[in-house]
């Protein structure tokens, strides 16, 4: 969202920054006052857009709302790690209970039992799992867990992946990236990646996939393609590891579970904390067993906070009382309907724009023969949206969480129909 704007929408995307900016002085204050204490007044990189982010100020339910006193529906969900919505009783009544009982306890203690316990119920293929602090941290141990286990060296991922900060794919490999020996193969193309697969047969550690690709814009993973992976890592002696941070949430035993596939490692963050800082790596008993501290020459995995107190009770809390099958297919019913309903929409309306996902997740794409014109019809919408009261990311992605109900999502479709009527000439095929 740098400035220099398309012709195809530049009159019309200049206007509606002007009315964002006038409408978030307030935001516009705390990001000016925060370039002096944090690079770009930022310490997140995501959460960054031109010509200021803003900055909320609180949440209940699917609700947020901003320092400058404007309301939103939350359509974005903590980039799928809010799925209980802001504030659940549950999770408040848990983090209160863990609060009282010290946070601190430089010990085990029972939550992480309590929370390995249900998620090991849930995915057939985690007998032994580990907790970690962030989704990033989770994906560093599974590769290193690889690379041990197979004394080999290289790492297959996917152009357009993201698995964290230093494991980012989207243009490629990058030099802030871990210094593992990657392996860049095409998501989704059977035929070249088995052809690589079998090049690298003797030294392939590890294939690291997203069921779905989830920040490279919710693209979804064919069937195929996943056996194939699947077929072949068994095959060649690699572990398949299976990044499930987003798509665990498409069924009680994610996408995994959906597929009938059984990786060798798998991945989870996010949600599963209690929508507190969290990660998890876990798979086959005699991978995970590397790190049983009792064998000789164990690996090691330290971390103050892998087992806060915290993200324990609060997650634990979260699966066991309100993340029931029944709560998750309602919540992947309702945004498949979603995403149908929009597709649909803008068929029936020749828009530049089409959703792609899965489930409660999914992405707004616009259709243009340029990338200026899709980056200024992208924001156009984010803004459009802002001043509906709906939050999104400026990308496009929306997460529903689970106090989503059809009314938001009818009046989510309304705002939508409503900005492309407004502008039929740089949305629709027809202007
Ligand atoms: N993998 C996937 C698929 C993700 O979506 C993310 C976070 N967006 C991560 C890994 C990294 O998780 P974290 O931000 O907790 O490090």
């Amino acid at each position: 969202m740098a400035a220099g704007n398309s012709k195809a929408v530049g009159g019309i995307l200049e206007a509606a920054r002007a009315r964002y900016i006038a409408r978030n002085p307030r935001s516009a204050a705390l990001l000016a006052q925060a370039c002096s204490l944090l690079p770009g007044g930022n310490t997140r990189t995501v959460l960054f857009y031109e010509p200021f982010p803003l900055y909320m100020d609180g949440g209940e339910g699917c609700r947020l709302w901003d320092v400058d006193q404007h309301r939103y529906v939350d359509f974005l969900g903590e980039y799928t790690a809010g799925i209980y919505g802001h504030s659940h009783p549950v999770i408040r009544k848990a983090v209160r209970g863990a609060l009282e009982r010290g946070i601190s306890l430089s010990s085990h203690t029972t939550g992480e039992v309590r929370l390995a316990q249900l998620i090991c119920q849930r995915f057939a293929s985690i007998e032994l799992i580990r907790f970690a602090n962030s989704g990033t941290e989770a994906n560093l141990m599974a590769i290193t867990s690889a690379i041990a286990f197979t004394q080999r060296s290289r790492v297959m991922v996917f152009a357009g992946a993201y698995h964290g900060s230093v494991l980012t794919f989207g243009a490629g490999n990058t030099p802030t990236n871990a210094p593992y020996e990657f392996i860049l193969g095409k998501y989704n193309d059977t035929d070249s990646v088995r052809a690589l697969i079998r090049q690298s047969a003797q030294t392939l550690a590890a294939i690291l996939v997203e069921p779905m690709l989830g920040a490279g814009g919710c693209i979804p993973g064919d069937p195929v393609f996943l056996r194939m992976l699947a077929q072949e890592a068994h095959a060649c002696g690699a572990m398949l590891i299976f990044d499930e941070i987003q798509t665990s949430r498409l069924s009680v035993s994610g996408r995994q579970g959906l597929l009938g596939i059984k990786p060798d490692l798998t991945t989870l963050g996010k949600y599963f904390g209690g929508g507190l800082s969290f990660g998890a790596f876990g798979g086959r008993a005699d991978l995970m067993s590397q790190f049983d501290p009792r064998v000789a020459a164990p690996i090691g995995h330290a971390g103050t906070f892998n087992n806060n107190a915290l993200s324990m009770a609060a997650g634990a809390a979260g699966l066991a009382e309100v993340l029931t099958p029944e709560a998750l297919d309602r919540l992947n019913r309702c945004g498949d309907e979603l995403r149908i309903s929009l597709n649909e929409l803008f068929v029936m309306l020749r828009a530049r724009l089409c959703a792609t996902g899965l489930g409660s997740i999914m992405n707004l794409h616009v259709d243009a023969e340029d990338a200026a014109t899709r980056r200024d019809i992208q924001e156009l919408l984010f803004l459009e949206l802002l001043e509906r009261g709906f939050y999104i990311a400026p990308r496009g992605l929306i997460a529903l969480s689970l106090p989503v109900t059809g009314r938001e999502t009818a009046q989510f479709l309304e705002a939508v129909r409503d900005i492309l009527a407004t502008y039929p000439q740089e949305l629709t095929a027809d202007g």
